[in-house]
């Protein structure tokens, strides 16, 4: 009998596949390393053990769904990852799907065209959601351990950031719109199944309309266009039937005060603040100054 003391291609392959089992991934992906260097029968579906394992290790990374896509394309038959079927072109869609929703989660968002372009390509994303994986489950989420959904209710999510970042575009020019848009957010997000409280928040701020209590002009979209400012409203003036007197918090706390009057008086103060910053500075230095000098003529007159 021969014993080998190193180990065939195929024996560290089938080892591998028993520690994918137990979930023991990075030992795993040592074995299907070594089974592709040396080339043994299985080397294919180690090539892509090892993509899965990798997307396991780093499942926020887009970059490897995309790489297991690629390894994915190339291969005809299904197979099984742990407990898992694997059909591969169907997994290898959901790869490069994830990987395009977590791209668009990365795109910038902050100023308004970037939040439109950010929109559209999360309604893209729903789009293929919808039409390409529609009932399904996702396999993909089961094997690298997030939340499992259909396509349809992954779509509804997609859609639901879509419209928050379409309404996030559009509110610096038109708050109306970007109240219809979050509109469509909540419906998405409702379908889903998922508490939309926050979304209807947003579209009541963005739909209130009130007057300046500093310049009297209409504005409409609370914390964009209009701003509440602490301020004390006497019980006098709450008698009042002024129509003004009603664009007040239910508190009496604060006066709503449009953005260009609010930001005129926040950046004088802020002027003022720095000048009395600056002279307090410049006495805090003198004095400084003074007291260096008191010390040295002391130390002067101990020699
Ligand atoms: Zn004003």
């Amino acid at each position: 009998m021969v014993l080998s003391v190193f180990k065939s291609g195929d024996e560290l392959f089938n080892q591998g596949i028993d520690l994918v089992k137990r979930k023991e991934y990075a030992k795993a992906r040592r074995n299907f390393e070594k089974t592709i260097e040396k080339g043994g029968r299985e080397a294919a579906l180690a090539r892509a053990y090892v993509d899965i394992i990798d997307a396991c290790l780093d499942r926020d990374n887009p970059g490897k769904y995309n790489k297991l896509a690629s390894t994915l394309d190339q291969m005809k038959e299904d197979f099984e990852f742990g407990l898992t079927e694997i059909n591969p072109p169907r997994v290898a869609l959901e790869c490069r799907l994830l990987a395009e929703r977590m791209e668009a989660g990365r795109m910038p968002g902050g100023t308004p065209a970037q939040a439109e372009a950010k929109g559209n390509r999360f309604l893209d994303v729903a789009r293929k959601y919808q039409t390409m994986i529609g009932n399904e489950t996702i396999k993909i989420s089961e094997i690298v351990g997030i939340p499992v959904n259909t396509g349809i209710k992954e779509a509804l999510y997609a859609q639901t950031v879509g419209y928050e970042n379409l309404a996030l575009g559009a509110v610096a020019a038109d708050p109306k719109r970007a109240a219809e848009l979050l509109q469509n957010a909540y419906a998405c997000r409702k379908q889903a199944g998922e508490d939309a409280q926050y979304i209807l928040n947003t579209i009541n701020a963005y739909s209130k309309s009130v007057k300046c209590w500093i310049c009297g002009r209409p504005s409409t979209g609370e914390g964009v266009h209009f701003l509440a400012m602490p301020s004390d409203i006497s019980p006098f003036m709450k008698k009042s039937d002024d129509d003004i007197l009603k664009s007040t918090p239910a508190d009496y706390n604060s006066v709503y005060v449009c953005r260009p009057c609010y930001s005129a008086i926040s950046r004088r103060s802020d002027d003022i603040a720095r000048q009395y910053h600056e002279r307090a500075m410049q006495e805090m230095r003198a004095m400084e100054a003074r007291l260096q000098a008191q010390i040295s003529s002391m130390a002067m007159m101990r020699r």
